[in-house]
């Protein structure tokens, strides 16, 4: 996992259908899971689909 993510102002960092691609080169792309362009330009800031993310499970 890189250290910084990027775009921090992103709904897609709190979304359950976000995933981080680091590419070989270092890179760091956020995918989405639940919309068929995958890449949507960032940030996004409102979206339909949006899904909260599970949070940590505080006892694992
Ligand atoms: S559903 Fe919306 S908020 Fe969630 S990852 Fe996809 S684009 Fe981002």
């Amino acid at each position: 996992m890189p250290s910084s993510l990027p775009h921090p102002t992103s709904l897609c960092h709190r979304c359950g259908a976000c995933r981080v691609i680091v590419s070989a080169r270092g890179s760091v792309f956020l995918l989405c899971t639940a919309r068929p362009e995958k890449y949507l330009p960032q940030p996004v800031h409102r979206c339909p689909a949006y899904t909260p993310a599970e949070p940590p499970d505080p006892d694992p």
